[in-house]
């Protein structure tokens, strides 16, 4: 991976392409890239839809070889939804592929002239950018079987569905899994809007006749990368509980801890969550068998394989296996416990391209404002297909839960820089509370993931009701999410490299035999801190300040059930995050 491909879509004459030497950016991968490209070449008070913004895919650092897990990538802009730096990142199959044609970023410059659709197909033999107005106001899932008649069975793609092209905040960028469907997403931050703005409805990459990267040091690689297996392998969580239920395997432990946000975050537990559990998902998919049956990767190389295949009563497929925070977002925090009418929202955001957790959160503000009661399924359905429509609620509702809670005058709106919360109330989970609070991006659960050691006793253990430790605790998250957001590896080995020193030395030992690097435990600590700093310093230019980094004051204020507290980290406590 020694090239960058930039498209400047506003070229004169239109849109052109030029591939550079990695120059600055040598040696940096998924967030550590798209932060720094970012951050260097995007003005901080730019609008997010402007010319001047940049949309950034970068796969990880071992993206394209044989190490486990290595398949995620990141999409880095300025958020039109936070209005600072954003990084999303998805499985799914193109990293792997660009990683094997060589690319380590994409950067989409400029803005067409007019409202023309592009399609980018990048090959072993180049790159074409051809117009395709055919393609407009089509869902992701019609825009890849297009694709698929067009270039064949074994390209992968990246799009947009309607909510990209009408540019809202809600929009994510999708990205084809293993086998060829739309249904991994770049989901948080409007990232989708900000491809739209570029006039870019689908990139199809295509790696045939390729092969994998090859190791600095090909033996010692082998046996690093089977240590770092086994360790994943014999890790409670990474080797038994996602296997085996997915990401929904939270469902019931959350709810047990009074951390479920229902109802538009009112209680920390719902009375309907047996029905959407993991347990219960399982259960649903082993009665309906086929290939739902089996829990499968979102990439090839994924060896934890929480992912799968949601099948309606028919046996037709719906969509993937909804995660955690679908489930949630669509079902608990709207009352809802239907996991086929959860499926059916999970397939329609994945088609008009919209992030799970803003439309849930969305529909949960738009429930409590009135447009429809907590429960109400079908209500939940016609609001987000509302969305797809693009009509003037559709785009209302389609712009995220803070626009929707302002024009409908709701006060309880669960946001941070305007971005929605996941699926863990942060009074009773409240190391989660201060990395929604401090994180670069927003409310975000995967930037600091404090449900570790408050909840899950991994890494060690903080009470989840008490402000002590929970500032440490989201700090040295924050800073080892960073880092691993910049290898490309999947943000779930987080729970056995914390856990055992001898997979997270595994780790190393992957990453240094392929690059030929000595990194040390020291070193990524570095990287991580290096690319928050990058972070804070761009949100710092576009004008956020301490008071950006607080929750919601109601959280301060309403106790939650059925622990009955408040959020209780000070302000001053919270600006001790990033005190490195
Ligand atoms: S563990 Fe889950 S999210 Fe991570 S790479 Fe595998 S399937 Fe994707």
């Amino acid at each position: 991976m020694d090239k960058i491909l930039r498209i400047d879509m506003g070229a004169a004459g239109g849109p052109a392409y030029r591939v550079e030497p990695l120059g600055a950016y040598a040696g940096l991968g998924g967030r550590a890239m798209t932060s720094a490209v970012v951050a260097a070449e995007v003005p901080p008070l730019c609008h997010p839809l402007g010319a001047d913004n940049k949309f950034v895919i970068a796969p990880g650092m071992l993206s394209g070889s044989a190490a486990a897990m290595s398949g995620r990538i990141s999409v880095g802009c300025k958020s039109p939804l936070t209005g600072g730096i954003k990084e999303a990142n998805s499985g799914g199959q193109p990293a792997q592929m660009l990683g094997r044609l060589g690319y380590a970023a994409i950067v989409l410059e400029g803005k067409p002239a007019d409202d023309t659709l592009y399609k980018i197909v990048i090959t072993p033999a180049g790159v074409t950018i051809t117009a395709d107005n055919s393609l407009k106001m089509l869902g992701n899932y019609a825009v890849v079987e297009k694709m698929k008649a067009e270039f064949g069975d074994k390209v992968a793609c990246i799009s947009i569905g309607q909510a990209g092209e009408m540019k809202l905040s809600g929009a994510s960028v999708a990205f084809t899994d293993m086998e060829q469907r739309p249904t991994r997403h770049a989901g948080r931050g409007g990232v989708g809007a900000v491809m739209g703005a570029k006039g870019v409805k689908v990139i199809v990459v295509d790696d045939a006749g390729l092969k994998l990267r090859s190791p600095a040091d090909p033996e010692k690689f082998k046996e690093a990368n089977k240590r770092f297996v086994e360790g994943l392998r014999k890790h409670p969580v990474t080797g038994q509980g996602l296997p085996a239920y997915g990401t929904n395997v939270l469902q019931n432990v959350i709810n047990e801890a009074g951390g479920l946000p229902t109802h538009n975050f009112l209680w920390g537990r719902f009375e309907g969550c047996a029905k959407i559990s993991g347990e219960a998902l399982a259960e649903l998919e082993n009665k309906r068998g086929g290939e739902g049956s089996a829990t499968h990767g979102c990439h090839r190389g994924c060896v934890i394989r929480c992912s799968g295949t949601f099948y309606d009563k028919d046996g037709a497929y719906v969509t993937k296996q909804p995660e955690y925070e679908t489930v949630w977002a669509h079902g608990s925090n709207c009352g809802i416990d239907d996991l086929d009418a959860i499926a059916q929202l999970d397939r329609m955001d994945d088609d008009f391209g919209l992030d799970t957790i803003e439309m849930g959160a969305t529909v949960a503000v738009a429930m409590e404002a009135g447009l429809a009661q907590f429960g109400d399924a079908q209500a939940a359905i016609r609001l987000v297909k509302e969305v797809g429509q693009g009509t003037a609620l559709g785009r209302v509702l389609g712009s995220g839960a803070a626009v929707t809670g302002q024009v409908f005058g709701v006060e309880r709106i669960p946001v941070v820089k305007r971005q929605a919360m996941p699926a863990y109330d942060p009074r009773a989970v409240q190391g989660m509370g201060v990395t929604y609070a401090t994180s670069t991006m927003g409310a975000d659960h995967t930037a600091g993931y404090s449900v570790t050691a408050n909840i899950l006793g991994v890494g060690g253990t903080v009470d989840p009701l008490k402000p002590a430790g929970q500032v440490e605790l989201s700090r040295n998250l924050q800073i080892a999410t960073a880092a691993v957001d910049s290898t490309g590896m999947c943000l779930f080995i987080a729970f056995a490299i914390l856990d055992q020193a001898d997979t997270f030395q595994a780790l190393l030992d992957v990453i240094n035999t392929f690059t030929g690097a000595s990194l040390t435990g020291d070193d990524v600590t570095a990287l991580g801190k290096k690319v928050l700093k990058l972070e804070r310093e761009f949100n710092t230019r576009a004008g956020f300040t301490a008071k950006d980094d607080r929750l919601p004051e109601y959280f301060k204020k309403q106790p939650i059930a059925p622990h009955n507290v408040v959020f209780n980290v000070t302000d001053e406590e919270l600006d001790q995050v990033f005190n490195f």
